[in-house]
């Protein structure tokens, strides 16, 4: 085998005619090659340092056989979807732990605090966070962690597929290993929570699961900020973070040994929608969320029965694109005595989270209109 490690020197100065020797004696070889070590070891030490956490969804799962790409079900630990990978020693160290393995509708505020754990407890020592985590409310997820951790300019990013690992041509492998480089490359930094999935990356806070079963499944305008090509990122933009984006400090004894945070409901608006929900989700919930019928359109009898209540209730929209302003919302009284806030931006689920936070803070509603007058709403 060749020894690369070696140095091979001529002992006659006429390079033409010369012998070659080799000037190593046995103990030379063995001082090289530890400083060898000692120097490819260095360099390891000074790749970025990534922490993978792993949550489930369709990235963790596997189905039956090759073709099936719908009825799978999570059963693959982050260990083994690391090992699905191309070789990343080259780029950054790693350290990786499962902190749960479910399809992402069963996230629940206790799994939400675990993750958010989970990156806390990373934040001093690692370079970069990677999550992986389902498709379906991985957006909320993120949106959560933006709204909850300042986490300064580390790289936070989530990560999953659209096919299971067991599928032809799965999308999870690459998606992870490019999630990984994201998170490794200093171009990331102070860019916020960021989402990596088919190529793309995008912006934790905006971005929103639009296609239920393609792989270019995240698609909102607000939300892409560049492109993952042959190994490398390319960001169309310099780093900047979310405008307007209120961060909430929790503490985390506060949600133990339950953690709940106060329950905030959402109904999606239609014709014919009856007035009467309204009075119903406000006996029961602390906060109601309506994704309105265009930006914050409903009918006379539903704003009517929404200003007669004493919680908080945001106008959100069925459209995935667009935004919900102030001025479209019913105001027959004062503003500062109203108690419909609107979403701006946010859509019904992200509007939902920020609405619990505002609850959890125990935030007086003209203090919860000034957290979503950050995304245009209020
Ligand atoms: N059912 C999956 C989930 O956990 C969907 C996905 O990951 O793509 O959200």
């Amino acid at each position: 085998m060749v020894n690369d490690n070696l140095e091979i020197k001529t002992i006659c100065p006429d390079a033409e005619k010369s012998l070659f020797t080799i000037e190593s004696t046995e103990s030379d070889i063995q001082r090289e090659t530890e400083a060898f070590a000692a120097v490819t070891s260095d360099q390891h030490n000074t790749l970025p340092r990534i922490k993978i956490l792993g949550t489930g969804g369709t990235i963790a799962s596997k189905g039956a056989d090759s073709s099936q790409t719908a009825g799978y079900h999570v059963d693959l630990s982050i260990q083994e979807l690391l090992e699905s990978i191309p070789d990343i020693s080259g780029v950054c160290q790693i350290e990786y732990e499962q902190l749960c393995n479910v399809d992402s509708k069963d996230i629940n505020e206790e799994i939400l605090l675990r993750i958010y754990k989970g990156i806390s407890d990373s934040l001093q020592s690692f370079d970069g966070i990677v999550i992986t985590h389902g498709t379906d409310t991985l957006a909320e997820t993120a949106f959560f962690i933006e709204s909850t951790i300042d986490f300064g300019d580390l790289p936070v990013v989530f990560v999953g597929s659209m096919r299971p690992s067991t599928s032809v041509s799965a999308d999870g492998p690459m998606n992870l290993y490019q999630a990984i480089c994201i998170a490794a490359d200093s171009k990331s930094r102070g860019r916020g929570v960021l989402v990596s999935l088919n190529d793309q990356v995008s912006a934790g806070y905006y971005i929103t699961k639009t296609n239920a079963n393609s792989l270019d499944s995240f698609n909102v305008r607000q939300g892409y900020l560049g492109n993952f090509f042959n190994n490398e990122v390319h960001y169309y933009y310099p780093p900047v973070k979310p405008l307007g984006c209120h961060k909430f400090k929790l503490r985390l004894e506060e949600y133990m040994p339950t953690p709940r945070f106060p329950e905030v409901c959402i109904i999606y608006a239609h014709q014919s929608v009856d007035p009467e929900l309204v009075d119903l989700v406000a006996k029961r919930y602390k906060g109601l969320v309506i994704a309105t019928m265009g930006a914050g359109s409903l009918p006379k009898a539903v704003n009517e029965r929404c200003l007669a209540q004493t919680i908080p209730i945001v106008y959100s929209k069925r459209s995935m694109d667009g935004m919900v302003p102030n001025v479209n919302l019913p105001h027959p009284l004062e503003e500062k005595t109203s108690n419909v806030i609107a979403s701006g931006y946010l859509s019904p689920e992200k509007s939902r989270i920020l609405l619990q936070l505002c609850l959890t803070k125990s935030y007086t509603i003209q203090e919860a209109r000034n957290v979503f007058y950050g995304v245009y709403g209020g």
